[in-house]
């Protein structure tokens, strides 16, 4: 199931001006459009604070006991998540073999309930990755809740998807880009997108 609060939500990122126009070099390898950037609205706790009240309300009767996301964008969700829910708010780091762990003496008990946080969802990578750790741990996943939706589809995992705003990424592979054609310049934006 996905929600959405479209127009509020994209206000806040249209105000902070994280949302990009332009020809850009997505994480995929396929050019678009639009992009996403979603530290210039996490520089404003203001905004990022109203975003995660929306993510902490959706799941404010599913029991939550932690909130965990993926670094670098997770640490500051889950931790504002997870204060307004009274709860945990601890995040899952990189391994040079490309999977996560809990470091820092984080941890999640067999039996927790645990909501998984990210900014932007294209892939879906780094979620199913940080899901990795909690059915390693032994949590039970609550739901995912994420600030922007730009996959085709959600994400392949069985649970409540919540997303403050859901942007179906507009994509070209290089071939087929009307950008490349026109000419235009291709960006590869600073972080990561996935
Ligand atoms: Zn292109």
């Amino acid at each position: 199931m996905a929600n959405t609060n479209n127009n509020y939500a994209e206000n806040l990122f249209l105000n902070a001006g994280a949302v990009l126009k332009g020809h850009f070099l997505l994480t995929s390898g396929l050019h678009s459009p639009v992009y996403w950037e979603k530290f210039k609205i996490l520089q404003y706790p203001e905004y990022t604070s109203k975003l995660c009240q929306m993510i902490a309300m959706h799941f404010s009767n599913d029991d939550v006991e932690v909130v965990v996301g993926p670094t670098t964008g997770g640490i500051i969700l889950a931790y504002e998540t997870a204060r307004y829910l009274g709860v945990r708010g601890i995040f899952a780091e990189s391994t040079v073999d490309g999977t996560r762990e809990l470091k820092r003496g984080f941890n999640i008990e067999k039996g927790e309930k645990v909501l998984l946080v990210d900014d932007v969802l294209t892939t879906g990578k780094s979620i199913k990755e940080v899901y990795q750790v909690i059915k390693k741990c032994g949590g039970i996943l609550a739901g995912i809740g994420v600030l922007v939706d730009r996959s085709k589809s959600g994400v392949d995992i069985d649970t409540d998807l919540y997303s403050c705003i859901r942007s179906a990424e507009i994509s070209y592979s290089p071939e087929k880009c009307p950008l490349c054609k026109e000419g235009a310049p291709l960006i590869k934006p600073g972080g990561k997108t996935g």
